[in-house]
């Protein structure tokens, strides 16, 4: 097991959402960090990135490749170019990773911060916690740990040594609502990740054991699975299946052939009618598939329909409900075995 410069084990680190207010539950994790919401908000306070000199922080960030060999398979990391010169390097990771990247963590910052206010906080030693990547209030994409590092994120070293950990700025309070503009930024960041990572489906379920162990293609993990912490926030955790939809739809577009050439390969066809149940608090019935049409009703989590027909419209797929009352994202959803 790997250990920091100090000899310690370090295996319970935490991300800026504890860092910033899930302080009821710290008694209840080891090795926590001893950081309070005064201390937090100094940090933001006496942050002016006109004084700082950042230029001086950015002198390991590389957007080129880093070959290293992980049990004799040779990785190419690479990191996003989608940060621009978005990138203050933390000193609160471990170089470097022992795991191929094959796992998305998304996390909440707990407010709604800039990049740099974010990176300001990780780039002190003395929270001991950082993220791969940031998503800010403005739909900004920064970097703090490059993607050949493993971040001290997830409260779980195992986990962020596969994981790109990304936290993305929300609401201070529940349901930790995340901005718009932030959220699509989330999509295009996490299906860029998968792309240059060769993470050809992202896999979300409902169920922290099969995330946690990967089970049937799992590899979306949240930090609600290994603390006592609310993060990501129910405002993400109910869209992390919608999340996965738009990822792999982009990554799909991302790879297709010109438009007007016809595939010899037949859409991969479902057997109808089957059963969803749904896995958002709340989800929305729509009148016919597509977002423009107008709500019939909501359904509520684990409650169970039945689908006969599917239709994709913008990425989107739509199952019919067979009680007649409209049409369902598939993303809100998932399978009942039989
Ligand atoms: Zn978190």
């Amino acid at each position: 097991m790997k250990r920091n410069k100090f000899g310690k084990v370090v295996i319970l680190l935490l991300c800026m959402c504890l860092l910033a207010g899930c302080a009821g539950n710290k008694a209840q994790i080891e090795e926590d960090i001893d950081v309070t919401d005064e201390e937090i908000a100094e940090v933001i306070d006496g942050y002016d990135p006109e004084v700082d000199d950042l230029e001086a922080e950015r002198d390991d960030a590389t957007l080129a490749g880093t070959v290293f060999s992980i049990n004799g398979e040779n990785i190419n990391f690479t990191n996003s170019s989608l940060i621009a010169s978005n990138y203050r390097i933390s000193p609160n990771k471990t170089v470097t990773r022992n795991h191929k990247i094959d796992t998305i963590t998304i996390h909440m910052a707990k407010g709604q911060f800039t990049f740099w206010v974010l990176a300001e906080v990780y780039a002190q030693t003395k929270y001991q916690a950082s993220a791969n990547y940031i998503v800010d209030k403005d739909g900004v994409i920064g970097m703090c740990v490059e993607e050949r590092d493993r971040s001290w994120c997830s409260s779980n070293a195992p986990n962020d040594h596969r994981a790109i950990t990304i936290v993305v700025a929300s609401d201070p309070s529940a349901p930790y609502k995340v901005n718009d503009v932030a959220y699509e930024s989330l999509i295009k960041l996490v299906a860029d990740v998968c792309a240059r990572n060769d993470i050809k489906k992202l896999v979300w379920t409902t169920d922290s054991a099969s995330r946690i162990a990967h089970a049937n293609g799992a590899n979306m993990t949240v930090h609600r699975d290994f603390a006592q912490t609310d993060c990501p926030g129910d405002y993400l955790y109910d869209r992390m299946g919608e999340i996965a939809q738009r990822v792999n739809a982009m990554m799909a577009e991302m790879t297709e052939k010109p438009a007007g050439i016809p595939t010899s390969k037949p859409a991969e066809k479902t057997d109808l009618p089957y059963m969803v149940k749904i896995t958002k608090r709340s989800a929305e019935v729509r009148r016919s598939p597509g977002l423009q049409y107008a709500v019939a009703t909501t359904v509520k989590r684990d409650e169970v329909y039945t689908i006969t027909e599917e239709k994709t419209k913008d990425s989107i797929t739509w199952g019919k409900l067979k009680n007649g009352t409209g049409w369902i994202n598939l993303a809100d959803t998932e399978k009942v075995k039989k």
